[in-house]
């Protein structure tokens, strides 16, 4: 056993649905601009040249149903509903064929923006970790294995704040897919048990407030929902 001068950080993990086993999170991928629409609301045009991504730590990690302080150091903090892949098997230089063998499943998330960080860093051309991966900043609910959510296609994907719609979408709308996503970013990357994918956001982004309830659904899978309360 080594002894550690303070105790290291836990591991993230998050719900099975159904199952007493926890999924622990190793690494969180997320993809940028996967619905041509919110590309566009954002002032991009989508290619298909190649996918990008950024990432998150998994201590940014928060569960479904948490309440969380306004974060600091923004004035402008947005959702962003995603459809998160949860990995479950070493993939490598896979083939788009043999991309959904490592799908372990799937759930419903919130990559949670500090929107005004992130658009200064792209107007300077410096990296957004500030504005995208901070404490409570990827938010998941409970995972449904693969072969319970079936193929990813026409499911709807809405965003609620307060009860008020603000993001609609198929999944089917996603410029790259599951399959091409994996294939992808598994020449950059060992991508293996624990790695997460956070697929891209429809458009219909927008800021959150003190007292606002955000709440995520993908047909087929459960809900994800977060509380925003004062600044800590
Ligand atoms: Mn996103």
């Amino acid at each position: 056993m080594t002894d550690y001068l303070f105790a290291p950080e836990p591991v993230r993990s998050v719900q099975v649905l159904g199952e007493a086993a926890h999924y622990p999170v190793r690494r969180i991928f997320c993809v940028g601009r996967n619905y041509a629409e919110h590309a566009r609301e954002m002032g991009n045009e989508v290619d298909r040249e190649a996918p990008f991504y950024f990432t998150k730590s998994a201590q940014a990690l928060v569960l479904s149903g948490s309440q969380i302080p306004y974060p600091p150091g923004t004035a402008d903090f947005h959702h962003e509903m995603e459809l998160v892949v949860a990995i479950g098997a070493p993939a490598f230089r896979v083939a788009m064929a043999e991309a959904s063998r490592a799908v372990f499943g799937y759930g419903c998330g919130l990559d949670m923006t500090r929107r005004d960080l992130q658009a200064a860093a792209k107007e300077k051309r410096r990296p957004w970790d500030t504005g995208k991966d901070f404490e409570n900043a990827a938010v998941l609910g409970p995972i449904s294995r693969a072969d319970a959510f079936g193929a990813v296609g026409p499911q709807p994907i809405a965003l609620a704040v307060s009860g008020v719609v603000r993001q609609e979408a198929r999944l089917a709308d996603m410029v790259w897919s599951v399959e091409e996503l994996i294939a992808h970013l598994s020449t950059l990357y060992h991508l293996g048990p624990g790695d997460l994918i956070f697929t891209g956001t429809p458009a219909g982004v927008g800021a959150v407030q003190p007292g606002d309830v955000i709440e995520g659904s993908i047909d087929g899978l459960a809900a994800v929902s977060l509380r925003i309360s004062a600044p800590a």
